[in-house]
């Protein structure tokens, strides 16, 4: 089954621009490499056409002499990552299908968790598909819909109330960009205006990246039109109650310098920082990031406890982040590639290391190993996500809880395991407080083994 966390982006711009749209959503993808490294792609509309490329691997490799080819005035772009077995170029997106000469295609971030369910549905009716993702499932979908000779809005809305899952996607539909988010926000998604038009994307750094100024979140719910660099269409199709932003984006997955649906996500993670030093009140000679994901935690813990920011573990910048590494053994060899210990800083030092989050544990292991082995008198690890006891089914890389080491193991069993000399992890109210938002408006599912979409509909 497809279980990805990926990032999208939409442009569109007005037929007067002289810009390229390809080289917008080149830099655009760009800024959201961190949310997958397996593949990219971008579907672009041009002179009455959409012209496609994806490929395995990194932007700068994936588009490296295509961009030329890619003209336009409006386009969707993707990057991807996925787990075991399923990172392959079928599964990679935007994807395209062409019905009744009129190209479709689609980006997807999030999963869809009755995605079996409307796939056998759908190859009943004798659709057939060519990946097993459910990216694919939800085009068709719309494509169903619009057949029946509904226009693009009410197509969405049909396809909402049969879709259950996290799901931010950007449709293009010949020159329109059509971007939609599921009515819980599970999965972030936002639109700003760019010289000669607009962008949607999931992270704001894609906005910034393209020196255009950010307008506000893609509602929950909510879809939005752009057509020829202007917004045709804002209309919130499902609003519920409460949403159920995911936490982990501000724990883990989004870049720092993001603001997602209103929090800074620097300044939740600061926050956090500061409460691990409030809860834990170690003494130390000083406080170490796990690099670069824990930074802007050691950052804010140092402030609280006035204990020195001194760095540990150097990062080697050219390797990827290790959890989303898609096989076991690459990760356990990517720590190795990856961090360095600064032997002159750490030996004979008693030292608060923070992290963002403990998910197998087997990288907290090895980097409190390293530091011991590097003279570390004594390591106390601090992290900044409570413990992860049940799997996530709307687009991150934790999908049974086996794999969670907190889901079995108690906090004594984990510091064993681990062998720091204490483990302090920030409390799920704690961690409510430092997003700041509403518990009922967060998905806590992880955390919690609550869902709020029922289990029994997974
Ligand atoms: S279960 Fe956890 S990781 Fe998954 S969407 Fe909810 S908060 Fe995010």
């Amino acid at each position: 089954m497809i279980r990805e966390e990926c990032g999208v982006i939409g442009v569109s711009f007005s037929r007067e621009s002289s810009l390229d749209v390809s080289y917008q959503l080149y830099y655009g993808l760009y800024a959201l490499q961190h949310r997958g490294q397996e593949s990219a792609g971008m579907a672009v509309f041009d002179k009455g056409r959409v012209n496609l490329y994806k490929n395995m691997g990194l932007i700068f490799e994936v588009f490296n002499k295509k961009l030329g080819k890619l003209d336009g005035s409006a386009g969707i772009g993707h990057v991807r990552y996925s787990t075991i077995g399923e990172s392959n170029i079928e599964n990679s997106q935007p994807f395209l299908i062409n019905h009744k000469g009129k190209a479709f295609a689609i980006v997807h971030n999030g999963n869809l968790v009755n995605y079996r369910k409307l796939r056998s549905n759908a190859e009943r009716r004798g659709e057939v598909f060519t990946s097993t993702s459910d990216s694919e499932v939800m085009l068709h979908l719309i494509i169903g819909e619009v057949r029946d000779e509904r226009e693009i809005t009410p197509a969405i809305s049909a396809v909402m109330e049969k879709m259950k899952g996290s799901y931010s996607a950007i449709l293009l539909v010949e020159d329109c960009i059509i971007a939609f988010r599921d009515p819980l926000g599970i999965k972030p998604l936002c639109i700003g205006r760019i010289d000669g038009g607009y962008i949607v994307a999931s992270e704001s750094v894609a906005i910034d990246t393209l020196d255009g100024e950010f307008i506000r979140d893609v509602m929950p719910g909510e879809v939005i039109i752009l057509k020829d660099g202007k917004i045709i269409r804002e209309e919130r199709l499902i609003e519920l109650e409460n949403t159920a932003h995911c936490m982990f984006e501000y724990v883990y997955f989004a870049r720092p310098d993001s603001v997602i649906d209103g929090r800074s996500v620097y300044d939740v993670r600061r926050r956090i920082g500061e409460i691990l030093a409030e809860k834990s009140n170690i003494d130390a000679d000083f406080v170490s990031p796990t690099p670069d994901s824990g930074a802007t935690f050691a950052i804010g813990y140092a402030k609280r406890s006035g204990l020195p920011y001194i760095e540990s573990l150097i990062k080697n910048r050219y390797v990827g982040r290790t959890f989303i590494m898609p096989e076991q053994n690459e990760r356990e060899l990517a720590v190795r590639l990856k961090l360095n210990p600064i032997k002159t800083n750490i030996d004979g030092k008693r030292i608060v290391l923070v992290d963002d989050s403990v998910v197998r544990g087997t990288t907290s292991k090895r980097i409190v190993r390293m530091l011991k082995k590097s003279g570390a008198k004594e390591v106390h690890l601090c992290v900044g996500c409570p413990p992860l006891i049940s799997p996530c089914y709307f687009g991150v890389d934790f999908t049974t809880k086996d794999e969670l080491v907190a889901s079995k193991k108690s906090v004594e069993e984990i510091l064993k395991i681990i062998g720091a000399d204490s483990l302090h992890y920030i409390s799920v109210e704690d961690l409510i407080e430092a997003i700041g938002k509403k518990r009922e408006d967060i998905c806590l599912a992880c955390l919690t083994g609550e869902y709020r979409i029922k289990v029994s509909e997974i």
